[in-house]
């Protein structure tokens, strides 16, 4: 059967020719919508020779002239953003508001790139040693690639290729096979915007086509947003091949609810956070750590009522305020984690399991779940569950719960809820986790900030987007330059460095 879902190479949509296939399902009704086309290496391959032709004209473009592209692609995504969101929510199941969200965080970040040109000004300094100036400038790495989850299926992959691509690489997106009609149609979007044929590929495909890229000798750095089993594979097949990688994977995020928070703050904060879109966020919280007796009482209270009053239905009813999640495999493996944080003797306050919505009966729904008495031996506070489970661990001290922060495996957010500027500040300088929110309880960076957490929650040196994200599509290359009349006369054998250089 041929794919509806195809891959684009060399500036235009090109058939499967592997003849393997995968189902992409409607989450909300758990019927079959499409099939995607599984790439071969030999596809990968095709792909790879494409955006090598493409590499020497791109890099040469002035940034500037590159520029201009993201201003063009800035503005035909905000002529598709519908068609866009439709596209993510249909495949992923989130609501269409939030896949709006999603597309205009994406956004930020072309925004962000428009302004290339600043932000590839090198460093110069003048009269290093008589008659020596040096200069640092930061050139592109060549050909990279983008592996991306299914989670943001638009947002993730615009963390990667715009800014890629303005620093004058090419670059190979590898989207999830779980939702991949987003990719492709910014794809057409890019091409439609002036740029040349080859800089963006998209090939659409599951391992094979992952290890094809890993593998490829041509293929300069690699960007992963993924699991963490996944994530630490790519980190050390891509660098044990010569690879740039970076690698951000799994969250266990924690948000630490003080005894003199505002609680109908922080329990709407805590709503957002952990249902909206289903809990499929790396920065969802999944931890509420209550400080306390009388928060933990006061918060369980308030938001168990809450919980069961979440609007659950598909992406097109526009009073959901979740959706279900992405696959039957999903809802099974969130479902097994409720049970068994039951069987641990935790209390299942709100039970999401055995949801069904009317009309949607095969849909992949799974219902806002709550569990007190969680304790940290628990598989359901140490493993990333990725569905809308909000575990309460019930401390006694700010210590305590601080020390729970830093002991998880994770590190990619945590949140902290008090009105006290002490405690706040202690906790922001304490905590060993990438990005930390005060009141805030999913602490985004921005687009001109960097994205990217701790421990197993990122594998290699850089964050994504914002300088970070440019330092990591670039290579810094210093050049120290002697002009005719600072040569002195007779060879120079010592190693002095200072003014001799
Ligand atoms: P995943 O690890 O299953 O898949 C990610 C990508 O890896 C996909 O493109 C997939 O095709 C590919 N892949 C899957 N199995 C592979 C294998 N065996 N070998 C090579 N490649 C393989 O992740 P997912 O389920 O799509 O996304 C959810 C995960 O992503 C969660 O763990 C979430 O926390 C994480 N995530 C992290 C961030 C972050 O910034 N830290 C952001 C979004 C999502």
């Amino acid at each position: 059967m041929s794919a509806d879902i195809q891959h684009f190479i060399d500036g235009a949509v090109v058939k499967g020719t592997s003849g393997r296939t995968k189902d992409v399902f409607n989450p909300a009704t758990g019927e079959v919508a499409r099939q995607v086309a599984l790439a071969s290496k030999a596809e990968v391959r095709a792909a790879v020779e494409s955006a090598a032709r493409a590499l020497p004209g791109w890099a040469a473009t002035p940034p500037a002239k590159r520029a201009q592209v993201m201003f063009k692609f800035r503005e035909l995504l905000i002529k598709n953003h519908d068609r866009l969101a439709e596209a993510v929510s249909m495949e992923h199941g989130k609501t269409f508001d939030d896949a709006k969200g999603e597309v205009a965080r994406g956004l930020d970040v072309v925004e962000f790139v428009c302004g290339i040109p600043h932000l590839l000004k090198g460093e110069y300094s003048d009269n290093v040693a008589a008659g020596v100036d040096s200069v640092g400038i930061r050139q592109p790495v060549g050909i990279c690639a983008g592996i991306t989850p299914f989670n943001f299926p638009a947002m993730v992959p615009m963390w990667m290729f715009p800014v890629a691509l303005a620093c004058g690489n090419t670059f190979i997106l590898k989207p999830s096979e779980r939702d991949p009609s987003a990719p492709m149609i910014i794809a057409g979007l890019l091409i439609e915007a002036g740029l040349p044929k080859g800089c963006l590929n998209v090939v659409n495909g599951d391992k094979e086509a992952v290890d094809a890229l890993l593998h490829d000798p041509d293929v300069g750095a690699i960007s992963f947003v993924g699991s963490t089993a996944i994530g630490r594979y790519i980190y050390e097949t891509g660098c044990a091949n010569g690879k740039r990688v970076q690698a951000l994977c799994g969250a266990k995020n924690h948000m630490v609810i003080m005894p003199d928070a505002d609680m109908a703050q922080a329990v709407d904060a805590a709503m957002g956070a952990a249902y909206g879109s289903a809990g499929e966020r790396c920065m969802a919280v999944s931890v509420a750590v209550t400080v306390g007796e009388e928060a933990a009482n006061s918060f369980i209270e308030k938001m168990a009522p809450k919980v069961r009053g979440l609007k659950i239905g598909p992406y097109n009813d526009s009073a959901a305020e979740m959706g279900p999640v992405v696959t039957q495999e999903s809802k099974d493996r969130i479902e097994r984690y409720i049970s068994e944080g039951e069987a641990d003797g935790a209390d299942v306050v709100v039970d999401g399991r055995g949801l069904s919505l009317q009309g949607y009966e095969n849909g992949f729904f799974v219902g806002g779940t709550l569990i007190d008495n969680v304790t940290k031996d628990m598989s359901v506070y140490k493993d990333e569950i990725f569905g809308p489970v909000l575990s309460v661990v019930r401390a006694k001290t700010y210590e305590e719960a601080k020390d729970l922060v830093i002991g998880h495996e994770y590190g990619n957010g945590a949140a902290i809820f008090t009105r006290d500027g002490d405690t706040a500040r202690d906790f922001v300088r304490d905590v060993n986790i990438g990005m930390v929110g005060v009141n805030v309880p999913i602490p985004v960076p921005v687009a001109y900030h960097s994205f990217g957490g701790w421990k197993a929650s990122l594998f290699g040196d850089h964050s994504i987007h914002g300088m970070e994200g440019i330092r990591f599509y670039t290579k810094l290359k210093t050049v120290t330059a002697r002009w005719p009349s600072g040569v002195k006369e007779g060879a120079v054998f010592n190693f002095s460095g200072g003014s001799d250089v």
